[in-house]
């Protein structure tokens, strides 16, 4: 069958200017010096603020650092008028390779809706960008819908027009977990994770289920990725808080199933 090379993504949200940025990938490819990510079994990315990402896409170029580049949102518009947003054409030029769209906090603090996550969805991939498209149910969804219901909608009005040869990643993350210290179980990772491949397979097609990521983000820490990464569907982490840390980065990136 197909293999799906695990993907460590760290969001680092609004922390670390460009300064710090460049002072924590070089420490942090320190610490890695002797992982597996050297050898392409594991994709380490760091998804940066904005004005970050001139300095690092620099810093890891010239030291050869294994790390793939994101960043955590991107206009649905190619140019113009558009005060403030950030075009892909404009990322895939700093050589991101990955864009995070509909992230929880985007979607609650910034009123993105499922049209405006599909239209973003729809800019990164004519940019050639690959979206990390997020996907989560609040504690209310939980307790009205069950677990699946609620992201396996986000990912189905996300995947609107997008062609099954599209390279994306999808990303479940529970909003009741994030920044939480409550982590979901793994079983409840790998139910949603499993019926969010359904419809990837339904959306695009048996192929593109079979090959596509699916992470799981919520409190991953050291001590739960094995955890996590046990499960036949979840492919991978997304992690805020503990990607901010070198050590507990180093450590989710070094996991042993
Ligand atoms: C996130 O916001 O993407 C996330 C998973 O955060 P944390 O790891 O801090 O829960």
């Amino acid at each position: 069958g197909i293999t799906r090379t695990p993907l460590i993504a760290g969001n680092w949200k609004m922390n670390l200017d460009h300064l710090q940025a460049v002072a924590f990938v070089q420490k942090l490819h320190w610490a890695l010096k002797d992982a597996k990510h050297q050898d392409g079994s594991v994709e380490v990315a760091v998804f940066p603020p904005f004005t970050d990402i001139r300095s690092v896409q620099t810093l890891i170029d010239a030291d050869k650092i294994p790390f793939a580049l994101g960043a955590q949102d991107v206009s649905a518009h190619d140019s113009g008028a558009y005060t403030g947003e950030v075009s892909g054409a404009f990322l895939a030029k700093l050589d991101a390779k990955y864009v995070i769209i509909g992230h929880s906090e985007r979607r609650e603090y910034h009123a993105e809706s499922d049209d405006v996550v599909a239209g973003k969805v729809q800019a990164a991939l004519k940019h050639g960008l690959v979206p990390v498209i997020c996907v989560g149910e609040t504690a209310e969804d939980l307790e009205k819908f069950g677990a699946s219901a609620v992201p396996a909608g986000q990912l189905e009005a996300a995947l609107k027009g997008v062609p099954a040869s599209a390279d994306i990643v999808v990303a479940y993350e529970p909003v009741w977990a994030i920044g939480s210290g409550q982590a979901a179980t793994p079983q409840q990772a790998q139910d949603v994770c499993a019926a969010l491949r359904g419809v990837l397979a339904k959306s695009l097609d048996e192929d593109a289920a079979a090959r596509t990521r699916v992470l799981y983000g919520g409190s991953v820490k050291a001590a739960n990725i094995a955890s996590f990464m046990r499960e036949p569907d979840v492919d991978g982490a997304l992690v805020g808080g503990a990607s901010l840390v070198v050590d507990d980065f180093a450590a989710i990136i070094r996991f042993e199933k």
